[in-house]
C-alpha cells in the first residue's frame, strides 16, 4: 500500500517532470527552542498528532505537549511501535483520522520520524520532524524506510516533499546516548562512499554538487568527530550534529533518487534480516562501507579502496564504530545466516547492483568476513610477495 519505489524515477532523465525536494520548508535550530518551535507548529495546524516511541512520548508530555496546549492546540499522541511497519502505519493512519489531525509531528530517532513522514504523506498533511538524536538525516529527507514488525528492512518510499518544519534542539539531542551520534556519523560518512560510486561520473549539475558536498561532509567528520564525542555540547559537537542531521540531508535532497545508496546500505538491509544484536542503522551502514570497499579490493583489485578502508578502520577505532561482524554482536553468526544476509543484499532490486561490477554471493560473503584484513602489498609477508608476483 505504501510501496512507491523511488527506483522507477532514477533512470528517467528524459522525463518531463522531475521533482526536486532539496530541503524542509523551514528549519529552526538552537538550544532550548521548543517554545519558539511550538509557535511555528501552531502556524501549520491546530490538531497535531505526535508520533514517537513510548519513552519519547512520556518525555514530551511535560515539555512539548504542555507548550502546544498553551498555544491552544488540541494534541493527541500515538506510539509507532513495534517499528515503521505496515501494521503500525495502518494503526497510526486510523489514529490520525480519529483525532482529525491537521498536522503530524514526529519526535524521536530515524524510525519514528520515517513513520510520521509516511503517515502525513498518505493523509496529505503537513509534517514536523523533531529529532531527539543525531543518528540519521531522517528529519530532513523526503524518504521513509519501511520495515517488518520484527525490524527487517522491506522497502523505501519516496515522499512528495521534505518536511514542512524541522526543529533541531541541541539540548534535546544532547540527552541522547553518545552511541546514537556515533551511528549518525557512520550513516553520514557513507554518503561519500556510496554517492561517489553511484554518481561520481554524473554530468548533472545538482548531482555533481551533491557528490562534492558528500566529500565535504566526510572531511568535516574526519576532522571533528573525535573532539565532538569528547565534548558533548561543544562547538565541534554542534557542528558534527549539523553534519549528520542537516548536511547529510542536503546531499540526499540535492542528489535525489539518482544519487542513491550502493553496497553499504544493501549490506545493512541484509543484516536487518538476521540481526538480533540490537545494533542501530548507522552502525550496520558503517560496517557496510567496509564491506563495499573490500568488494572493490577483491573484485577490482582497487588499491584506492584498500587505502580508504585502512583510513576508515583507523577512524572507526577512534570513535567506536564497528569494524567487523563481532562488533555488531554477530560474532557467533552461522554460515547459513551470513549467506541469508548476503542473499538479501544481492536481491534483484538491491542498490548493490549500482557497483560498476558484478558481485557473486561467495565474493560478498568473503568481503563480509574480511573487513579488517590487512592491505595486500603493504605488508611484507610471504603471501603478499607471491601475490605481487602474480600481478
Ligand atoms: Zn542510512
Amino acid at each position: 500500500m505504501y510501496h512507491q519505489s523511488t527506483k522507477t524515477l532514477s533512470t528517467q532523465t528524459s522525463s518531463p517532470l522531475l521533482t526536486v525536494s532539496v530541503a524542509p520548508a523551514r528549519v529552526i535550530r538552537g538550544s532550548d527552542i521548543l517554545t519558539q518551535a511550538s509557535d511555528a507548529i501552531s502556524q501549520l495546524g491546530s490538531r497535531p498528532l505526535i508520533i514517537g516511541g513510548e519513552r519519547t512520548l512520556a518525555v514530551t508530555q511535560e515539555s512539548l505537549q504542555e507548550l502546544l496546549k498553551q498555544q491552544r492546540l488540541h494534541v493527541a499522541q500515538a506510539c509507532y511501535s513495534p517499528d515503521c511497519s505496515e501494521a503500525s502505519l495502518k494503526t497510526l493512519h486510523k489514529a490520525a483520522k480519529e483525532h482529525k489531525a491537521d498536522v503530524i509531528i514526529g519526535v524521536g530517532g530515524g524510525k519514528a520520524l520515517d513513520t510520521a513522514k509516511l503517515v502525513a504523506y498518505k493523509l496529505e498533511l503537513p509534517v514536523v520532524t523533531i529529532p531527539t538524536s543525531a543518528s540519521t538525516c531522517a528529519a530532513w529527507t523526503a524518504l521513509s524506510n519501511v520495515y517488518s514488525d520484527e525490524g527487517a528492512f522491506l522497502y523505501d518510499v519516496g515522499l512528495a516533499k521534505c518536511p514542512d518544519l524541522l526543529i533541531l534542539d541541541y539540548e534535546l539531542v544532547k540527552t541522547a546516548p553518545q552511541r546514537t551520534l556515533v551511528a549518525g556519523i557512520g550513516d553520514a560518512i557513507a554518503k561519500w562512499y556510496e554517492a561517489s560510486v553511484s554518481s561520481g561520473h554524473s554530468e548533472q549539475t545538482l548531482i555533481i554538487a551533491a557528490v562534492q558536498q558528500a566529500r565535504v561532509l566526510r572531511d568535516i567528520l574526519f576532522q571533528k568527530s573525535s573532539i565532538a564525542l569528547k565534548e558533548p555540547g561543544s562547538e565541534a559537537w554542534q557542528q558534527v550534529v549539523d553534519a549528520t542531521v542537516l548536511l547529510a540531508g542536503v546531499i540526499g535532497g540535492l542528489g535525489g533518487a539518482q544519487c542513491r545508496t550502493v553496497a553499504a546500505h544493501a549490506v545493512h538491509n541484509g543484516l536487518t534480516h538476521i540481526c538480533e544484536s540490537g545494533s542501530i542503522h548507522g552502525e550496520k551502514v558503517a560496517y557496510g562501507i567496509l564491506v563495499q570497499l573490500r568488494l572493490e579490493e577483491i573484485i577490482q583489485g582497487n588499491q584506492l579502496a584498500a587505502a580508504a578502508r585502512q583510513q576508515l578502520l583507523k577512524f572507526y577505532a577512534e570513535i567506536g564504530l564497528p569494524q567487523k561482524l563481532s562488533d555488531l554482536g554477530l560474532g557467533n553468526i552461522t554460515l547459513n545466516e551470513l549467506q541469508k544476509a548476503a542473499e538479501i543484499a544481492l536481491e534483484t532490486h538491491s542498490d548493490i547492483h549500482r557497483l560498476p561490477f558484478k558481485v557473486a554471493l561467495e565474493q560478498l560473503m568473503a568481503a563480509m568476513v574480511s573487513t579488517t584484513a590487512p592491505v595486500e602489498g603493504r605488508t611484507h609477508t610471504g603471501l603478499t610477495s607471491t601475490m605481487n608476483k602474480d600481478e
